[in-house]
């Protein structure tokens, strides 16, 4: 039987009926642009992440560049964020007019390294994204001590880490704003694109409320240049519906996990990934180092994929070495961990409704591949 990835349909299956009754009464409201149905699911988010305030957006990306224009970053600024990951935690630092210096990465959560962000200081620094890569959270407790120290603003980007705890926290609470993606392959996916800023600070709520329509308090009365960013109605009534099960589908991507972790750990040439103490991972993606460089990394991939199993590399390209930031004038070497990373990370299939049967099958499937024995 194939494994695919993530299987988004046979989450639709199991909570048809009270998805399609959401959707007609959305359909039926008549209200298809912010309304109750927004502000109801911005409540029940931010409550849910532990903050006061919730504010949806078009999409995580705009999350990003709203709540960094809403905490003052712009030009000329600088803001240190992780080289590993997607492209849009940098590129809306960049919309600001700022410059994302990019810190090294730790080499067994792939998270940026907290230790390293001081070298990176300059007078310019202004912010931090901390990137809760893969669902494994950052260190808060040492990125909310280093940003006071040096009075930074700090923008968590929770689009991979939705529910996941540092010291029983949960992400997205502790900065001056948390940033959550909605897009389908998220934990809490919509059927389409969606964002939201959570935040415990009224002002910055106030701001990004603003921005997402237009810079418009008042309906055709503009405070400041905005955008069009905002939440669709219908996504927030499937969202908040979703909202209800994600405790338990969190619960299950960290059963699917250790099961993982079990059948895997005595593998030569993988190596897992770390879940710190005082970390509650919750695993939007199963990602595993394959030792011995890209070419081993991708065999092992076509090896599983000959036999239906599907996996996905989250990220090729160490974003210092992309094109895009050539302007920025990184090289190879830069940032050693982050280059080793995009040439042995793995990520498998991982979803709720996956059974414990397919986790065997994947994880048989590795161990048949000749380059990976087990050896424990
Ligand atoms: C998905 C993602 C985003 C962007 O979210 P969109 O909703 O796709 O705009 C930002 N950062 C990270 C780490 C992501 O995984």
């Amino acid at each position: 039987m194939p494994v695919p990835l993530t299987d988004l349909t046979a989450q639709y299956r199991s909570i048809k009926a009270e998805i399609d009754a959401a959707m007609s009464r959305t359909l039926s409201s008549g209200s298809f642009i912010l309304g109750a149905e927004v502000e109801s699911f911005e409540n029940e988010a931010a409550a849910y992440c532990g903050a006061a305030r919730g504010v949806g957006v078009a999409s995580g990306t705009d999350a990003l560049h709203l709540a960094l224009l809403a905490c003052g970053i712009g030009e000329g600024d600088e803001v240190l964020t992780t080289p590993f990951t997607f492209i849009a935690t940098a590129e809306s630092i960049h919309k600001c007019g700022a410059t994302p210096v990019f810190v090294d990465i730790d080499a067994d959560t792939c998270n940026m390294d907290l230790g390293q962000m001081d070298r990176h200081l300059t007078p310019r620094t202004r912010g931090i994204v901390p990137v809760h890569l893969y669902g494994h959270p950052c260190d808060m407790t040492r990125v909310m001590q280093f940003a006071s120290a040096h009075r930074l603003k700090v923008v968590e980007d929770c689009a991979q880490s939705l529910g996941a705890t540092w010291q029983g926290k949960k992400v997205g609470s502790f900065g001056d704003a948390g940033c959550l993606s909605f897009f389908p392959s998220k934990v809490l996916g919509a059927y389409g694109d969606g964002g939201m800023v959570v935040t415990n600070d009224d002002a910055v709520a106030d701001h990004v409320r603003v921005l997402r329509s237009h810079g418009s308090r008042k309906k055709y009365f503009h405070d400041m240049p905005g955008f069009n960013s905002r939440l669709d109605s219908l996504q927030a009534a499937i969202l908040k519906v979703k909202l209800g099960h994600l405790a338990d589908w969190l619960e299950r991507r960290r059963e699917i996990a250790a099961t993982y972790a079990d059948l895997l750990s005595g593998v030569d040439g993988i190596s897992l990934l770390a879940e710190r103490v005082g970390a509650r991972h919750i695993y939007n993606y199963y990602t595993l180092r394959v030792a011995g460089g890209a070419l081993r990394r991708d065999g092992l991939a076509m090896h599983l994929k000959a036999q239906g199993i599907a996996t996905a590399v989250y990220y090729p390209g160490s974003l210092h070495l992309q094109p895009v930031y050539a302007a920025l004038g990184h090289h190879r070497g830069d940032f050693p961990a982050s280059e080793a990373a995009q040439d042995e990370v793995l990520s498998l299939p991982m979803y709720p409704e996956l059974t414990d049967s397919q986790v065997k099958q994947v994880a048989a499937a590795i161990m048949s591949c000749p380059d990976f024995r087990a050896t424990g």
